[in-house]
């Protein structure tokens, strides 16, 4: 590949498709405003310590995907894999807990992720998310109007072919005994396991039930199930997930073997799939709960809850589910003048009108009026102002609705002065 290309792994996002990047923006911004959510901007790249033991040493993002160097002053630093480890750090190091804020405190983010892994379709190296935060709240009714809250995000987009899986890890105790069963069970399995899981077994056993490796899938079908380990706090806790979803009428299902590449969750873990792209079930989304992660940086005992959803991802579904998405940009005046003399009147034309509150655009090229008029059919343009040497010296344009075709010569000085009265005049024909 030539240096003179994009890196592998990431992407131009070009005039055409930005304008769903934006149509997807929007939306979450709306409906998580609607959620009392703030937004939170976070640096692009942070100490390596604040990810590393947050996410996990031996997880894949740790241990394989980083995009860690030493900067010029001898400082370990990491481009972010992910949001919620930084909005984490940030909620600690502002003092976000403090009494003048709300509980919960509620955070969105959107922008550029990081992780060294290998592309391929809605897998990037640079890729990017979209993430919510709720911190303060251990009650479940959080946990569900937060799933709820993603569920409604990808309803206002129109995607429809969605399926929402849940799963608990239970507390620290409950996760402990469910650790030993699960190493109980899968030592007699050792020789049937992939490298990686071998590896894992005693380090991280629980993302063995995760693995995609097909002869660690055969083996992991029979595991105990986290469900028979819950002490009664998080059957509690899980129980009322239940209820509360059923209370919304959301419809779930629950995959046990369900861990999430992360280490920092405990409780109510979730993805929401879909299944348009391709053949197999896509991750758009995930997240869950997380007690311990204020602490660990040093933040008073407060639970969070968030998660995070892949744009391109959220795209590819669009695309498969055959949303249309609006793109372009409108516009409602074109300027078509001819010839050069009119070049300085052309000029002012299109900048009063944009001052009178009107989308314009004018030739730059000095064309004739037929490629201009081609210009004005592409564009979309709702009026074409004409003007030319003769309308020049008259000190008139003429003005032309592009649809009804009718059109009037009007004065530079009506122009200038009060466009919207043209407007809503030629405008007229078209209501009726
Ligand atoms: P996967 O199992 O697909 O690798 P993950 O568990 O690593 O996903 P998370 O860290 O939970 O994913 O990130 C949340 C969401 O971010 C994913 O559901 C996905 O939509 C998106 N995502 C994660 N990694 C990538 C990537 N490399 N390229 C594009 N999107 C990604
Ligand atoms: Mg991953």
């Amino acid at each position: 590949m030539s240096l003179l290309q994009r890196p592998k792994g990431t992407n131009d996002i070009l005039p055409g498709v930005s304008e769903k990047w934006r149509f997807i923006e929007d939306t979450a911004r709306l409906v998580f405003s609607d959620y009392q959510y703030s937004e939170i901007r976070t640096p692009m790249f942070e100490h390596y310590e604040v990810i590393s033991r947050s996410v996990g040493d031996t997880t894949d993002i740790v241990s394989k995907e980083m995009y860690d160097f030493y900067d010029k002053g001898e400082r370990h630093v990491t481009l972010r894999p992910e949001g919620t480890a930084p909005v984490v750090r940030s909620y600690v190091e502002n003092k976000l807990y403090g009494p003048e804020h709300v509980k919960p405190y509620k955070v969105y983010y959107m922008g550029p992720m990081f992780r060294y892994e290998r592309p391929q379709a809605g897998r990037l190296r640079q890729f990017h998310q979209i993430g919510v935060e709720a911190f303060g709240s251990e009650n479940p009714a959080t946990d569900v109007e937060s799933i709820a809250m993603a569920m409604d995000f990808f309803h206002q987009l129109g995607i429809q072919k969605i399926q929402l899986v849940i799963n608990t890890l239970g507390n620290k105790e409950s996760r402990a005994a469910y650790r030993q069963a699960l190493i109980d069970f899968l030592e007699p399995h050792f020789e049937e396991l992939s490298e990686d899981s071998k590896r894992r077994l005693h380090e991280n056993p629980l993302r063995v039930l995760d693995s995609k490796d097909k002869k660690d899938k055969v083996v992991v079908e029979n595991a105990p199930s986290i469900l028979d380990y819950l002490d009664e706090e998080s059957s509690q806790h899980f129980e009322q997930v239940k209820t509360l979803l059923e209370a919304l009428n959301i419809e779930y299902v629950i995959d046990t073997n369900m861990v999430r590449g992360l280490d920092y969750y405990n409780h109510t873990i979730f993805e929401i799939m879909s299944d348009a792209i391709g053949n197999t079930q896509t991750t758009i989304a995930a997240g869950g709960r997380y007690d311990s992660l204020v602490e660990y940086f040093g933040g008073p005992e407060t639970p969070g809850f968030g998660f995070a959803m892949g744009i391109e991802r959220v795209l590819l579904t669009l695309e498969a589910e055959g949303v249309e998405i609006p793109t372009g940009n409108e516009l409602d005046i074109y300027v078509v003048g001819l010839g050069e003399a009119v070049n300085v009147e052309s000029l002012k034309l299109v900048q009063s009108i944009r001052k009178q509150g009107y989308s314009a655009d004018r030739d730059f090229l000095n064309r004739k009026a037929k490629a201009q008029f081609k210009t004005v059919d592409k564009l979309g343009a709702k009026l074409v102002v004409t003007i030319g040497e003769s309308e020049l010296e008259e000190g008139i344009v003429k003005i032309k609705n592009a649809k009804t075709r009718e059109e009037k010569s009007y004065s530079l000085e009506e122009v200038y002065t009060n466009f919207d009265a043209i407007y809503d005049e030629l405008m007229e024909g078209e209501q009726e």
